[in-house]
């Protein structure tokens, strides 16, 4: 075996010899999860979710919030550490990991992304293809990249397709309050922080009728009237509507001059998420919940949405978010990645597909998305709604906290 010759040049940064990446293997995968236990905002934090239709429902939001979140990590024989993540019910996602996917990877040569994913998606598919055990390798690949990021010395969006914006435009994405001067006041306030777009979720379930369907106009329109028409708005279902109430809907956001209403059925609705494109002018956006290339396949095969938003660490990680990139562009369809995020942001800025990317501030923590802030280092910020990806951080360009852990419970 030919011997590494490595130079540790910064925390993020371990020089290798060709050589040496040629031969490297992957020693060992660890997996730890974190569980906030520090405090949760929930008090006006509402909106519509998958069960919001159902009778008998007392908390509508409970299932659809994540406050743990799960870290990959993949050394090579040589000491060369790659990060990857998954935040979707990441404890059953690090048991098909520690079980399952670990051992199909030791061994292996971390550089083959492409082998190794359909390795673990042909070695699982009898009892995966979609749902955690994707976001398990999805959190695996991106882990590979990472890896093979740091050793070639570059950024993982070079790697990809390279730089194609000079930066990322974003859009703010909060808004959780279905109180109308709350809202108003989060609106304008992150106007004047100069964000382009935002988007604010529906606050009254299926289950309000139409009295319900009038106060999620209602804000919408005040959204509207509070930043103008020169800033993109958008409204996010969450799943939480049927055809009927999702066709009514449309026909009354009309006015508003929508960038696009986000995830109005379930997933597996593609056909009628197909029959509610073909009805409005609005552009229809989903998604989220998706999984695989095979997946968006078929979304783009029945002409179903006009905005697809996979998560990366869920997709499939960066090797199938590349391919579904690809296959949108030519469809004229536009990938805006779910969550922001290191992940994500490689994706976008290395695509045409990709016209921005998602941003949830960092704040205190309401849903789960914003623990991503409290676990990693190297997390992009938006000034001015815009984002700069680093091209001297290689990999990810992420690193793990080892400070102010302390609400956190880790188990490795
Ligand atoms: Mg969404």
């Amino acid at each position: 075996m030919l011997r590494a010759e490595f130079l540790i040049c910064s925390k993020n940064c371990i020089r290798f010899t060709k050589s040496y990446r040629n031969n490297m293997k992957i020693k060992s995968i660890k997996t730890k999860l974190y569980e906030w236990k520090g405090p949760v905002k929930t008090s006006d934090t509402i909106f519509a979710t998958p069960l919001s239709p159902l009778p008998f429902q007392e908390d509508l939001q409970a299932p659809f919030r994540f406050f743990s979140w799960l870290v990959v990590e993949i050394e090579t024989d040589e000491g060369c550490v790659g990060i990857g993540n998954a935040g979707l019910a990441p404890d059953i996602t690090k048991q098909i990991i520690d079980a399952k996917l670990s051992k199909l990877l030791i061994g292996e040569n971390p550089l083959n992304t492409e082998y190794l994913f359909e390795k673990m998606y042909r070695s699982t598919v009898a009892y995966g293809r979609k749902g955690v055990v994707m976001a398990a390798i999805s959190a695996l690949d991106i882990a590979l990249w990472d890896i093979k990021g740091k050793v070639t010395e570059q950024p993982i969006f070079m790697l990809l397709g390279g730089r194609t914006k000079k930066h990322i435009n974003t859009y703010y994405s909060r808004l959780y309050t279905r109180n109308l001067d709350s809202l108003q006041k989060e609106a304008a306030y992150y106007k004047a922080q100069g964000f382009k777009g935002m988007k604010l979720r529906c606050g009254y379930p299926l289950t309000d009728g139409l009295s319900g369907m009038r106060k999620n106009i209602e804000m919408v329109k005040v959204v509207r009237d509070t930043v103008g028409d020169d800033i993109d708005v958008m409204v996010e279902a969450y799943m939480g509507f049927d055809y009927s109430y999702a066709s009514r809907f449309l026909k009354a956001l009309e006015p508003f001059n929508l960038r696009w209403v986000e995830e109005l059925l379930l997933p597996d609705e593609i056909q009628n998420f197909a029959k509610l494109k073909s009805n409005t002018d609005i552009p229809l956006s989903g998604g989220e919940h998706e999984y695989s290339r095979y997946g968006f396949h078929d979304l783009i095969m029945a002409d179903a949405l006009d905005i697809f938003q996979f998560d990366t660490n869920r997709v499939g990680g960066f090797t199938a978010a590349q391919k579904i990139c690809n296959m949108a562009h030519n469809h004229g369809i536009d990938v805006i990645p779910h969550g922001g995020q290191m992940h994500n942001l490689h994706v976008v800025m290395s695509s045409f597909a990709c016209p921005m990317a998602e941003y949830f501030p960092k704040t205190e923590i309401e849903v789960g998305n914003e623990l991503f802030w409290y676990i990693f280092d190297g997390e992009a910020i938006a000034k001015n709604g815009m984002l700069q990806l680093n091209d001297n951080k290689y990999g990810m360009g992420l690193s793990l906290k080892t400070e102010g852990l302390e609400q956190f419970k880790i188990t490795e």
